[in-house]
């Protein structure tokens, strides 16, 4: 039973390792490599998150120091961590080795020019989440409430750029005309990788049921995130986690839910989890309720990693 190990779609660690600045070792963060080895994380996707430009500077050259964080952490616990790159990548990882997949959240970071894309996948990113919650070139974000415009000419290239290119598209943070456009495009399945159902909680950075079963039609996935304020109306738990996860399965079916902690990106956690070294309560809670070893491995990590093997190759 304990081959159960977790792939996680979506963290902000990266931010802290360039800011404040420290090493993936430090215990302020939600996530360091003690965490995530006594939560059997054995697939990390970092983000390189690009925040507003007002604040952190033009998007391209924030996300290269993002990128270069990244790249340290790899180099300097070479021994901990195996950057992905492929599917073949991951069938390769050790026992005690944790797979981390280089993204970009927030399609910024291009400043208007499709070489910049091609230039980030050969850097090795291999997911881009389109916007931030705020207006692109290639999208509005949720939060652009006034215009709430769907995918631009330029976003539109985007897309079928990362078709071509093997990218795993992320429509988390996207307006909702943007995230219909984006589904009608792309060819390859499409994830959210860190939102939850509005359903459950009604966030407007969670997703209708219409969006849970376009995502499920394309054999995409949606990550759980645990940011309190997305998983309950009221104080959020575990119990709220497994809520989301079981409303998303029970509706686009069990190959369409995996985790999206958001850990390092958001201020507050569900009662119950401190980091990822308590997923384990996660898993008894499925356990409890009957789930089988099949599909709690899916959930934990068999679904990100049939995404990684169908999309990236
Ligand atoms: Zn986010």
């Amino acid at each position: 039973m304990k081959d159960i190990w977790i792939a996680d779609g979506h963290c902000d660690t990266l931010t802290h390792l360039l800011d404040r600045p420290c090493t993936i070792e430090d215990q302020r963060n939600h996530i360091n490599i003690y965490r995530l080895k006594k939560g059997d994380v054995r697939l990390q996707f970092f983000a390189a998150w690009i925040g507003p430009r007002q604040k952190y500077g033009p998007p391209l050259q924030r996300g290269l120091r993002l990128i270069d964080s990244f790249g340290s952490m790899i180099s300097d616990y070479s021994d901990a961590f195996l950057p992905i790159l492929s599917y073949s990548d991951i069938k390769s990882l050790g026992k005690n080795q944790i797979g981390a997949l280089l993204t970009v959240e927030g399609g910024a970071i291009l400043e208007g020019e499709l070489a910049n894309l091609r230039i980030l996948y050969n850097l090795g990113v291999r997911l881009m989440t389109l916007t931030w919650n705020h207006r692109n070139e290639i999208c509005d974000g949720i939060m652009e409430t006034k215009s709430q415009s769907g995918l631009s000419d330029f976003g539109s290239l985007v897309v079928k750029e990362m078709n071509r290119l093997h990218m795993i598209i992320d429509v988390s943070h996207i307006s909702t005309k943007g995230f219909w456009d984006v589904l009608e495009i792309s060819k390859a399945p499409i994830i959210a990788s860190h939102s939850n159902a509005k359903s459950i909680c009604a966030h407007p950075r969670n997703l209708d049921d219409d969006q849970i079963l376009a995502l499920a039609s394309t054999e995409g996935l949606i990550g759980i995130n645990f940011f309190p304020n997305f998983l309950s109306e009221n104080k959020a738990g575990i119990v709220d986690i497994i809520r989301h996860i079981e409303y998303i399965a029970g509706l686009g079916g069990i190959d369409t839910v995996g985790f999206g902690s958001d850990f390092d990106g958001i201020e507050r956690l569900p009662e119950g989890i401190e980091g990822p070294q308590d997923y384990d309560k996660i898993i008894d809670e499925l356990l409890r309720l009957n789930y089988t070893e099949t599909d709690i491995k899916k959930i934990c990590s068999g679904n990100f990693v049939r995404i990684i093997k169908e999309v990236v190759e």
